[in-house]
């Protein structure tokens, strides 16, 4: 399946994605993983992307569609792709069109997760992500702990909380989350390819997906 998962940050884009690669093969292509991977591998992408990834500000346009021009041209994109948290704004989701009509893909849809937001800001500030920028596995301190606290259960490496996850990081990551990305919801309707789904369970997103794409 060729899907763009839209929603705020702690909707459950990344879960669903993680959940969704597991029924075709498809691949979850996370933007903020690829980030924050360079970010810790000290790349020059990584130095360009690091101070405005730590304020919750979008990074540069041009440096995303810089990153997803290499990647979905990777071949393990050939099974499908879930984009979890790009396009991420108007001129992202332009260039996105112009750059899939070159490659000759076509998408399935795009899903909106739409939860409340007093349900988002109690798991942005419970969520724990794995350290390790190859593993980046998540967790919530009072619903998904790992077995043993502060270790991830899959690799080992510490389970920390994220820089960009302090109380006024999460405010402004949905403030510009509202201003920025909140519109690429009309764009898709426009487009005819929005599917929202009002569920906090992932397993209910999942089943939903399912059912339309006949699964
Ligand atoms: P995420 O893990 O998706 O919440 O992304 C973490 C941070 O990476 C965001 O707050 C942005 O600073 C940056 N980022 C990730 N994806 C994008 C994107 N498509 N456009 C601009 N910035 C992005």
């Amino acid at each position: 399946m060729k899907l763009i998962l839209l929603g705020a940050p702690g909707a459950g884009k990344g879960t669903v994605a993680k959940l969704l690669t597991a029924l075709d093969g498809s691949v979850q292509i996370s933007t903020g993983d690829i980030l924050r991977g360079a970010v810790a591998a000290g790349t020059e992408l990584g130095k360009k992307a690091e101070a405005a990834m730590k304020a919750g500000d979008l990074v540069s346009d041009d440096l995303i569609m810089g990153i997803m021009e290499q990647r979905l041209q990777e071949p393990d994109c050939e099974n499908g792709f879930l984009l979890d948290g790009f396009p991420r704004t108007i001129p992202q989701a332009e260039a996105l069109n112009e750059l899939l009509k070159k490659l000759g893909i076509e998408l399935d849809m795009a899903v909106e997760i739409d939860v409340p937001r007093d349900v988002i800001l109690d798991r942005l500030t419970t969520r724990r992500t794995c350290s390790n920028s190859d593993c980046q596995a998540i967790y919530n301190v009072k619903s998904n702990p790992p077995k043993v606290e502060g270790v991830c259960d899959k690799c080992g490496s510490p389970v920390v909380q994220r820089d960009d996850e302090t109380e006024e990081a999460i405010s402004h990551r949905l403030d510009t989350y509202n201003e920025k990305t909140a519109p690429l919801v009309d764009f898709y309707r426009n487009e005819g390819l929005l599917m929202t789904v009002n569920a906090t369970s992932s397993d209910a997103v999942i089943s939903a997906i399912k059912e339309k794409l006949g699964m």
